[in-house]
């Protein structure tokens, strides 16, 4: 890792700018792929990222990592990033969506700085959330699919969440065909080797994804 991505990281790993820091166990700052390959993002570290201080673990996790490799990627070769840092929780202690203000505050803080270092070729926004840090208007159920602009000239493509996919398996076919557009994207923007093609047409079932 480049000395000032890993400076600024132990920096978010120190971070009590908010009140989140109050109830979590560790802060997840996010793990990081190569520059200039593409980076995720999704809302907020739940139970298990907490716990681990990996974003994105758990059955979400796994449906993640299966459609990355459904488009020859793995972890190792992507950005995998949240736009709040610290677990949310409500009075049970149990995970709850992030408020406004709290995307807001912790990814003006951390995010921007994050993805200055990584260059990404291309941010995918997992879920309604964190479309919603980059465009404060914008629907999932309406930009899933496509790609929007930021004002910095990072190309962001709208997807759905992995967890509102296990909820909803009639949209794994959708969920498939925005991978295979976010790999379309990277190779077209991409003048290394592009990767392999989808083994999504050998996966049956969400059991195979979970
Ligand atoms: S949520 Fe963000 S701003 Fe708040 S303490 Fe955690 S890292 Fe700092």
């Amino acid at each position: 890792m480049d000395d000032k991505l890993a400076e600024l990281t132990s920096e978010i790993k120190k971070c009590e700018a908010c009140h989140l820091k109050e109830n979590r166990t560790q802060v997840v700052p996010g793990v990081y792929g190569p520059k200039n390959s593409l980076c995720f993002i999704g809302e907020a570290p739940g139970f298990y990222e907490d716990r681990d201080g990996v974003p994105f673990v758990g059955r979400s996790g796994k449906l993640l990592d299966k459609m990355l490799d459904s488009i020859g990627f793995s972890r190792k070769d992507v950005s995998i990033l949240n736009v709040v840092k610290c677990r949310p929780t409500d009075e049970k202690k149990d995970n709850r969506t992030p408020k406004e203000s709290e995307l807001r505050f912790c990814g003006d803080k951390w995010l921007f700085k994050q993805l200055k270092f990584l260059t990404p070729k291309l941010i995918v926004t997992l879920g309604g959330i964190s479309l919603k840090f980059f465009f404060p208007t914008a629907k999932v159920t309406k930009s899933a699919g496509n790609i929007l602009t930021l004002e910095e000239g990072y190309p962001v493509f709208a997807t759905f969440h992995p967890a509102y996919i296990l909820r909803n398996y009639n949209k794994i076919e959708e969920y498939d065909g925005h991978f295979q557009k976010i790999a379309e994207v990277y190779n077209q923007t991409n003048g290394e080797k592009s990767r392999k093609k989808s083994k999504r047409s050998e996966q049956k079932s969400l059991t195979d994804f979970i």
